[in-house]
């Protein structure tokens, strides 16, 4: 058998892989591949492909005889074009470690710099570079790296907080520069970096009982191995389960030749994007540090100088621009980016160093970007010709929408507000929270259901649970590259980075945040206008993001390639009219029990606990006709709000013991009304209650008991519309029967509405269209799902209920358990929020097919919570449905979803 391929080189204008090749190489290594195929200068390296991650953790972290000897082949292939040699005394080269899965984690796995610094080469390296102090600068940092992620984290040690290798290592460090009196890393002298790098070694000894490795060979497969090892890292294990990335998918491990950013004064390290990731703005967008090394720029160590002039913000406009001190390297640059953009054809995060004032390219992927920049990107790409309408509609993801649409501060409001702070406007929007100072805070009270902003000094992937918890982040350091503003905005946060003014102190046991004289504490509230940058003391008002003319004409092209419809759950007028503005093609669910509740409840929810706890059908009659106008009117409204277009109307699934009074007021008013004593009020109530209430007397149920109720309904829905009609209105009401499970409670209630039919064209003169049709959420109405049609005009499904009797997970109890079996991967996700194609999916495919094959012209929608989930919206488009409905802020969302289904994406 031939030996399987596990390494794929690259380098000197040529390259084994491709970027369409990321499962294989990981996203970094199949650019990387990409790039240098494409002529542009990147270090020469290899692969080792992702599943071998897999091999090298199952067979007990050793690397087999294959891997070593096509691992060892590649390296000499890349000697060879680097003209140096690894591990050697007179012309050394050094690699780098990096991991890369196929999906972009940013700042969760390891990287591991300067590889194959040992005593044999450090001689060399000096002589070659004429710079001692870069090659200890070069050793302090792989001693550091190397110990931290091959001797302690890759070996499972779990030291005490702030016991680190690393930041023990650190400590030493500040603690030299203290005592020298240097401000930043580069003030370190060579005779200072030569002491710290003999500290480091026997520093690691103590803490690790084991020597640095002196061997470049063990060094580099330690490295390998590690990287690997840090798939399965905490962090990235927290990562991958909010990202819902499988475990099994496994890091690439790239091998890569180190070019140095830290060679002096002529050499920087920097990152960028072609487009501004938080606004989409078309311009070259970045950071860079000179005499720097990889992760410097990010880490915040300095404050990093902005790429060129047009993109300086108030925070770094004294600092030097790449465009302005290196212009040729900048104009080589800026070339590179345009190649890139009109390669890919979208835009990138590239990362890039320069080496005595050549320029190298280190990575390059599709750019993380907010909501408002997808948007903005898209259509600048469409009007620049780079990409096809298909593609925009492609470009953004439905989630992202969300942002668009929600809240930004008030700039009437912001005017008289108290300024605390400002700094760089990392993820746009606003947000007002209460302050917390670790991620665990954070999470805790976002458990709590309270909304919390996020402050930190800076942050980094350990914070991630609580980046996730907040609704909004604010650090005191960092840049737009830093990885809070990363990873905001792979989430569409609101963010605010490098706000360098705002003191953050922990004294005494107590967490404080100041600035220009103000504190503000622990829980106090701060409002944050990320599109600006500024931070506000207490509460700031938010508005509704204005309709956009850039998202209204994006939503137009969805359109035109959409063809599931999109409805909305809507109870009110006021809602129906949100939704419609946010292009809602009717109604899907309307529920009247909505009037039972809160504002200008008190009458109607009087008058149904009247006719819940009528004893004879008179007393009920008399209670539902008082009922009725009510009824009528709530009806009217929401058909004439939303005129021309469907409403389906669902008949009255109250949960009744919901509505038995408790109050001795209320039983006594009761009492009066219905001319009985209040204790028999308390029996009747009594008599209300279910052991199962879910699974009791309601739905369809109810008027199969009493009919009188499902008669004022229907009566109410065609008065309603005949009256629209009268005067000159286009209403279009549906009615919908609940919780059935059998074609003859849909034939029984089908009489009660024929005849009321007949009674109001009678006595009004109209004729109202009304199709009659049912909510499927009963498994049995599925599978009967043949004979169902035989009796309903259209189906919707409820999925909420439906979810609820595939799984018997109680709707209402779930908080239980739910969260552990998501936590233990029993279940990839929610049910209640996103469709579970495997169980509840198949009942709902095999209702479509039969319901169909009785009456081929069946309508078919869902109505359930995970109508407005993209993944739903697909799964609805992929089986045919005609139409989704979720509740008014998802419409958008599910229109965009629905265009990418049709679109194959
Ligand atoms: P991450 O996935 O966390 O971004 P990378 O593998 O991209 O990790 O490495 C982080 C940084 O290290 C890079 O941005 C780059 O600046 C630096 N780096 C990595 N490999 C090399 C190399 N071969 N030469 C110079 N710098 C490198
Ligand atoms: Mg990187
Ligand atoms: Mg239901």
């Amino acid at each position: 058998m031939a030996e399987r391929k596990y390494v794929y080189f690259f380098g000197g204008g040529k390259a084994d892989g491709r970027a369409d090749m990321k499962d294989l190489l990981g996203g970094k290594g199949a650019n990387l591949a990409e790039m240098a195929n494409m002529g542009l200068p990147v270090p020469a390296g290899f692969t080792i492909v992702t599943d071998y991650c897999n091999v090298y953790l199952q067979q007990g972290r050793k690397f087999g005889p294959d891997v070593k000897d096509q691992g060892g082949e590649a390296l000499r292939k890349v000697e060879q074009v680097m003209g140096m040699k690894y591990g050697d005394a007179d012309n050394p080269l050094l690699i780098s470690c990096r991991s890369g899965a196929r999906q972009s984690m940013p700042g969760m796995m390891e990287t591991v710099l300067n590889v194959g610094l040992c005593s044999k080469s450090i001689a060399g390296l000096i002589k070659r570079s004429n710079n001692e102090r870069f090659v200890y600068d070069a050793y302090r940092r792989l001693i550091t790296m190397y110990s931290d992620v091959v001797m302690e984290k890759a070996e499972d040690i779990e030291p005490a907080e702030g016991k680190g290798i690393r930041q023990q290592l650190e400590q030493i460090m500040h603690a030299l520069k203290e005592r020298k009196g240097c401000h930043q890393d580069t003030d370190l002298s060579t005779d200072d970096l030569k002491y710290l790098c003999d500290q480091y070694k026997n520093k690691v000894r103590e803490v690790l009982g084991r020597d640095f490795p002196d061997d470049p060979q063990e060094q580099l497969w330690g490295a390998i191995g590690a990287v690997f090892k840090s798939w399965n890292g905490r962090r990235a294990i927290a990562y991958r389960k909010i990202e819902g990335i499988p475990h099994e998918w496994g890091t690439a491990c790239t091998v890569q030749s180190m070019v140095f950013g830290n060679l002096g004064n002529t050499s920087a390290t920097g990152v960028a994007f072609t487009r501004n990731p938080a606004t989409g703005e078309n311009k070259f967008y970045g950071e860079w540090l000179v005499n720097a090394q990889g992760e410097d720029v990010v880490a915040g160590i300095r404050t990093p100088n902005p790429l060129n002039e047009a993109t300086k913000s108030e925070q770094n406009q004294h600092l030097p621009s790449l465009e302005k001190e290196w212009p040729e390297t900048y104009r080589e640059l800026d070339a590179i980016r345009l190649k890139l953009e009109k390669h890919y054809t979208d835009m990138q995060d590239i990362e890039f160093t320069i080496q005595d004032k050549k320029l190298y390219m280190l990575q390059c992927r599709s750019g993380k970007r907010t909501g408002t920049a997808a948007l903005n990107i898209a259509a600048d790409m469409l009007t620049e010709g780079l990409i096809d309408e298909k593609t925009a509609v492609k470009r953004v993801a439905p989630k992202q929408l969300d942002e668009l649409l929600h809240p930004i501060v008030d700039a009437k409001a912001e005017k008289g507000a108290t300024m605390l702070g400002s700094g760089l406007p990392a993820g746009p929007g606003g947000a007002c929270g209460k302050v917390v100072f670790t991620s665990a805070d954070a999470v805790a009270a976002a458990r709590e259901g309270k909304k919390v902003i996020l402050v930190r000094e800076e942050t980094n992937p350990e914070d991630v649970e609580g980046m996730r918890a907040a609704v909004g982040i604010l650090t005191a350091r960092g840049g737009m590259t830093s990885h809070a503003a990363l990873v905001a905005r792979g989430w569409g946060k609101c963010c605010i980075v490098g706000a360098g003014k705002l003191k953050i102190r922990h004294e005494g046991g107590k967490w404080t945040l100041s600035a220009d004289g103000k504190t503000v504490s622990a829980g106090d509230v701060i409002t944050l206008n990320g599109t600006r940058g500024i931070v506000y003391q207490g509460e700031v008002a938010m508005i509704d993001a204005t309709e956009n003319p850039r998202l209204q004409d994006f939503m137009k092209l969805v359109d035109k390639y959409r063809i599931l419809g999109v409805r909305t759950n809507a109870d009110t007028p006021e809602d129906a009219r949100v939704a419609r503005r946010f292009g809602a093609e009717g109604i899907g669910l309307f529920r009247t029990e909505h009037m039972f509740y809160g504002a200008g409840s008190e009458q109607p929810l009087f008058l149904l606990r009247k006719m819940i706890l009528s004893n004879t059908t008179p007393e009920r009659v008399a209670a539902l006709k008082e009922l009725a106008v009510f009824v009528k009117r709530d009806i009217k409204d929401t058909l004439e709000a939303m005129d021309g277009l469907p409403v389906t109307v669902r008949l009255l699934d109250p949960p009744l013991h919901e509505f038995v009074p408790h109050s001795d007021d209320a039983r006594q008013q009761l009492a009066k009304a219905l001319h009985i004593s209040a204790e028999e009020i308390r029996k009747r109530g009594e008599a209300l209650h279910e052991t199962n209430p879910m699974m009791g007397h309601r739905g369809v149920r109810l008027g199969i008991t009493y009919p009188e109720i499902t008669e004022m309904q229907v009566r109410a829905i065609l008065e309603a519309a005949a009256e629209l009609k009268k005067a000159g209105k286009d209403p279009k009401p549906e009615l919908m029967v609940p919780v059935t499970c059998d074609v003859s409670e849909l034939e029984a209630t089908r009489k009660v509405f024929d005849k009321v039919r007949q009674e109001v064209k009678q006595h009004t003169g109209i004729e109202v269209e009304c199709p009659y049709g049912t909510m499927i959420e009963i498994p049995r109405a599925c599978l009967l799902a043949d004979r169902m049609a035989k009796a309903a005009e259209f189906f919707s499904f409820g999925t909420n209920d439906l979810t609820q009797m595939s799984f018997g997970f109680s709707r209402d109890d779930i908080g239980g358990f739910l969260g552990a079996y998501l936590e233990q991967g029993l279940l990839d996700a929610d049910p209640f929020q996103t469709i579970d194609q495997d169980g509840v999916g198949q009942l709902i495919e095999m209702a479509v097919q039969k319901g169909r094959a009785t009456r081929g012209e069946l309508k078919i929608g869902i109505c359930g919570e995970q109508g407005g989930d993209p993944d739903s919206v697909k799964f609805c488009h992929k089986i045919g449905l005609n139409y989704v409905s979720c509740s008014p802020f998802r419409v958008p969302i599910a229109r965009l979803a629905a265009a990418q289904a049709a679109l194959g994406k």
